[in-house]
């Protein structure tokens, strides 16, 4: 398979050769294409030289994403399933929020944190999507709001947020390559306050990311206070101690200069005891942190069970009583499987049953 095109940010793509043996202006011709007009076909690139395009398409691919489903739930939020060039699948979601829309992306084809809560771990790692991948999800979404866009929010922009499939700091590389697409004036052009990556906090992508320091906001799912029953729901990531995770976040937190998140996923009788929340809002006290706490979304086995609204408030009130700023996040699309992986899982089973009819 070739390598993507818009794998490379603006400024490696200027080093192209065959970009160096034209003027200067071609390679800002060239991410325009790419970047804004979100062009996916080799042939409209019509201001570019033939010899040029013939050469950028004998080394590369343009495009790497199919849209395989599109599926919108009652309240708005809009769920893909983009089939790659090997074949995989991964999902991306729109989700209308109060003022703007998020998109949620996907960092890699399934995931290998095992958490018991998750229907991406259900089916384990597949591999890391390459930066091209992840900007093309961005991109489709992109298209499809210009397609259907909201009326209520005007034209504010998207935020986008690493939440959907795969734990985005087992992938850095690939994610600072996106994240500088992203992000470059010639490249998508976001800003950095709308961008967020979620992660389970492996120590050494932590680590990576502390180092390169984009500037993006951060949240760090925690699912346990104490390394014991963090283990218990979260067994990868509970490889790396609690405080480690939480201090190297608090540490991102002052050198962004922005609050970062701790989310908390409520499950009955696992994650929704007082105690819990007392220890929660311990080590949310270690730094500049709010808690984002997320019902639980039921997955097909049913062997976990959300906490009641009575019990979700009480958990809330414990944090908000300490000081600690903590908001309720229901997940959108529950009548379209919007929980992370759902969908593919959804598909994979409808497709294996029938074949075998
Ligand atoms: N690996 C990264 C990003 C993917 S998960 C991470 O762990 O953050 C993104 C968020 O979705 C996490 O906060 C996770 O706790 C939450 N999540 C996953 N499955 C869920 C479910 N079934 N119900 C509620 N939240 C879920």
């Amino acid at each position: 398979m070739k390598p993507l095109l818009r794998s490379l940010v603006p400024t490696q793509l200027v080093k192209l050769p065959s970009l160096m043996e034209v003027p200067s202006f071609r390679s800002k011709q060239l991410s325009q294409w790419l970047f804004k007009s979100q062009t996916f076909q080799w042939e409209q690139m019509s201001n570019l030289p033939k010899a040029l395009v013939e050469n950028l398409k004998t080394d590369f691919d343009l495009s790497s994403l199919q849209i395989d489903t599109k599926e919108t739930s009652n309240d708005g939020t809009r769920k893909f399933l983009f089939k790659l060039r090997d074949g995989q699948t991964i999902e991306s979601v729109i989700i209308p929020m109060k003022d703007h829309a998020t998109f949620c992306i996907s960092s890699q084809v399934g995931c290998a944190m095992a958490c018991s809560f998750c229907a991406t771990a259900r089916g384990g790692l597949v591999r890391n999507l390459v930066a091209g991948e992840i900007i093309e999800q961005v991109q489709h979404l992109q298209q499809d709001l210009i397609d259907n866009p909201f009326p209520e929010f005007g034209d504010r922009m998207p935020n986008v947020v690493f939440m959907g499939m795969g734990e985005p700091l087992d992938n850095w590389n690939n994610i600072a390559k996106s994240l500088e697409i992203m992000m470059h004036e010639q490249g998508l052009g976001m800003s950095r306050r709308r961008i967020q990556i979620s992660t389970s906090g492996p120590e050494d992508g932590l680590k990576s990311l502390l180092n390169a320091n984009p500037g993006v906001g951060l949240t760090l799912s925690l699912g346990g206070t104490t390394d014991e029953t963090r283990k218990q729901i979260m067994p990868v990531p509970g490889r790396t101690p609690v405080l480690t995770a939480v201090d190297l976040v608090a540490d991102y937190a002052t050198k962004m200069g922005r609050r970062a998140t701790l989310a908390w996923v409520l499950i009955s009788e696992k994650t929704d005891f007082p105690e819990q929340a007392h220890q929660l809002a311990s080590l949310a006290s270690r730094g500049a942190f709010k808690v984002n706490l997320i019902p639980l979304n039921v997955l097909d086995d049913g062997k976990l069970i959300p906490s009641g609204l009575e019990r979700i408030s009480d958990f809330q009130k414990i944090l908000t009583d300490k000081g600690v700023p903590a908001f309720i996040r229901a997940s959108g699309g529950q009548d379209i499987a919007a929980a992370c992986g759902q969908l593919r899982r959804r598909k994979e089973k409808s497709d294996k049953s029938s074949q075998k009819k």
